[in-house]
């Protein structure tokens, strides 16, 4: 039986997990606590980044000299099912076994293929009492990208724009609005951090190629301690047709044009005009390694987004001036949702708005 102790060494689970939200994507954010006999937190860890050492091990190697003596009595506190597959570390549910602690407690159940209950299957086996479902809501929302991943073969795609309080994104006609004119800032400098942020969450930054061309955003994360994600280039007309000043410090620049012999990027995704959405997606989650992307814009692309209903979530400053004229931003969604298990939906950096809905097809309570 799961009981409030249980949930509160599982809450401290989950937020060690969430240390893990710049650098462990495409893997699954996942948090261990190593809790003895008595009720003392003996050991720590979580999934820092892509590659390096799962929770359950950087749990288990935190626990000092001392207290190995406690393990045999100890109960693990996993938000995800452990694993029972050699990938680029040692299975966890073989560790866990090898020390034969007394109960685990598991959050959420893995549903990658393999993984997928065989990691409990192997505990239980092995005679070591195993509950499931531990704070599962809250852990399948902290997840949300790796399971949309894993039911959907698409990345997770969050829309991001900023808008005037009478709802234009850029207050310059359209004739002013030719390449190289540069950013048009409509929230004030308070807006950035939350914004590099915003970016270092997810693994890809979409953009069109007009706004690439015309506000040459530089789509960086620097007030944050991250690495850059890719950029993703929706070029389908090829009006891009040399490298861009604003992207040559990128690693990684992913062109989607239909024509490869074109490409200004590091990669190249095909992919024409009168190709749907979805598609693009697929590639860019099975060729591309793309787990999530955020889409900046312009107006063009997250209308077509919207319009394909190929968005998970809404990402929106409000900045409090009017601009009376210029380009329109996106209407929201009329059924757009708000964020579930106590996460914030709306907040203020100086003096613009920013409001976070989730599509209604994602519930989390
Ligand atoms: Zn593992």
């Amino acid at each position: 039986m799961l009981t409030s102790a249980d949930e509160a060494f599982m809450r401290h689970a989950m937020e060690l997990a969430a240390r893990g939200q710049y650098a462990a994507a495409p893997n699954p954010l996942v948090g261990c606590v190593i809790v003895s006999e008595d009720g003392t937190v003996i050991g720590e860890g979580w999934h820092r980044a892509h590659g390096a050492g799962h929770a359950e091990a950087e749990a288990y190697a935190s626990v000092s000299k001392a207290d190995r003596d406690l393990l045999a009595r100890s109960t693990w506190y996993v938000t995800l099912e452990p694993c029972n597959h050699v990938g680029k570390t040692p299975a966890c549910a073989g560790l866990i076994e090898q020390v034969a602690p007394k109960r685990v407690v598991i959050g959420l159940m893995d549903p990658n293929p393999r993984v997928k209950g065989g990691g409990m299957l192997r505990l239980q086996q092995a005679g070591i009492e195993v509950e499931s479902g531990c704070l599962e809501d809250a852990l399948r929302f902290q997840n949300r990208r790796f399971l949309w991943n894993m039911e959907q073969s698409r990345p997770w795609v969050v829309l991001k724009w900023a808008e005037s309080a009478d709802g234009f994104m850029d207050g310059r006609s359209e004739a002013d609005r030719v390449p190289g004119s540069g950013g048009f800032a409509i929230t004030g400098a308070e807006a950035q951090r939350l914004t590099h942020h915003w970016r270092a969450l997810e693994t890809g930054i979409a953009v069109g190629a007009q706004t690439a061309l015309i506000d040459e955003p530089k789509l960086t994360v620097r007030l944050v301690d991250a690495a850059s994600p890719a950029v993703v280039l929706l070029d389908p007309s090829g009006l891009i047709t040399e490298a861009l000043p604003t992207m040559q410090d990128r690693e990684a620049v992913i062109h989607v044009s239909a024509d490869p012999g074109q490409s200004i990027g590091s990669v190249h995704c095909a992919w024409d005009i009168g190709e749907d959405l979805d598609k693009l997606l697929a590639s860019l989650y099975t060729d591309h390694e793309l787990s999530s992307i955020l889409v900046e814009g312009g107006a063009t692309v997250l209308n077509a987004f919207l319009h394909a209903d190929c968005w998970n979530e809404i990402k929106r400053w409000t900045a409090p001036r009017d601009l009376h004229s210029g380009l329109k931003a996106p209407v929201l969604p009329a059924s757009c949702g708000r964020m579930p298990q106590g996460e914030a939906s709306r907040g203020t950096e100086g003096p613009d708005t920013w409001e976070h809905f989730l599509h209604p097809r994602h519930v989390f309570e």
